[in-house]
């Protein structure tokens, strides 16, 4: 059983990524479920969440620690990025791909304006 706490009302629940008992609150953005995954006993010790539990609940904001939750927005990103080729991130690979197209329809063009010079030429 994981100790967590909601991110929204400081209740103290069991596992980060389940609706709270108190306000019904879900975890559903990548950022609302990187900041519950922070507020569990896998990152915190159970003295720290309870404090956390107690300034959440009395309306103060917790700092999230901002390096984590840009790395867990990263990861879940990538993956999508990769299949979908959004993006290249200086992925050589990735850019030769793209630059294909690009330059099919640039030697197009070119051979279409001498086509079409040499027609009216003739
Ligand atoms: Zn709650």
């Amino acid at each position: 059983m994981t100790m967590a706490v909601c991110i929204k009302c400081g209740e103290e629940k069991f596992g980060a990524w389940t609706p709270c008992s108190k306000c019904d609150f879900m975890p559903e953005t990548d950022e609302e479920m990187a900041k519950s995954v922070i507020l569990t006993d896998h990152h915190m010790p159970p003295e720290s969440l309870k404090q956390v539990s107690a300034l959440i609940k009395t309306g103060g904001e917790f700092e999230y620690p901002p390096d984590f939750l840009a790395d867990w927005m990263a990861q879940d990103f990538e993956s999508v990025q990769n299949q979908t080729a959004r993006g290249c991130g200086g992925d050589l690979s990735c850019m030769l791909i793209l630059a294909i197209p690009a330059v099919i329809g640039i030697v197009s063009l070119v051979w279409l304006v001498i086509a079409l010079i040499e027609y009216f030429t003739v």
